[in-house]
């Protein structure tokens, strides 16, 4: 269920560090290496999906966590907005191929995004 290839993968198991802030049965979080906003953490699930439409075929029990943690790490920072990313596909931005949210909070935010 992992990708030997995957970036995030080798976080998961250690073998490229990590400023991991949360672990749960289903998911781990760390901060972003190029942080956007004063929180920027990215909340990865343990299983090898993708992004996350495949992870919610997949295994909902993981992605429904997924959203849990998310929540948790936006309750310890900021003031309770948040913004919560899931960049899907090339076109979208997306740049490592393991399904993960990224939470954004600390900062007020504009919409539209580019
Ligand atoms: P994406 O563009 O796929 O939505 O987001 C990938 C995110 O992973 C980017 O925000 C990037 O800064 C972050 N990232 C890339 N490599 C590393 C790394 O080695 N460690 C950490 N902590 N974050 C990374
Ligand atoms: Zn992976």
């Amino acid at each position: 269920m992992s990708d030997t290839d995957c970036l995030f993968c080798k976080i998961l198991v250690g073998d490229i560090p990590a400023e991991i802030v949360r672990e749960s049965e289903h998911t781990i979080a760390f901060k972003d290496i190029n942080p956007e906003a004063p929180t920027h953490v990215l909340v990865i699930p343990r299983r090898h999906e993708p992004d996350i439409g495949s992870l919610a075929a997949a295994d909902p029990d993981a992605a429904i966590a997924l959203l849990n943690e998310a929540k948790a790490i936006a309750d310890g920072s900021g003031n309770g907005s948040y913004r919560l990313v899931f960049n899907t596909g090339a076109d979208a931005s997306q740049t490592v191929f393991h399904c993960h949210g990224h939470v954004l909070a600390g900062r007020s935010m504009t919409w539209p995004p580019g």
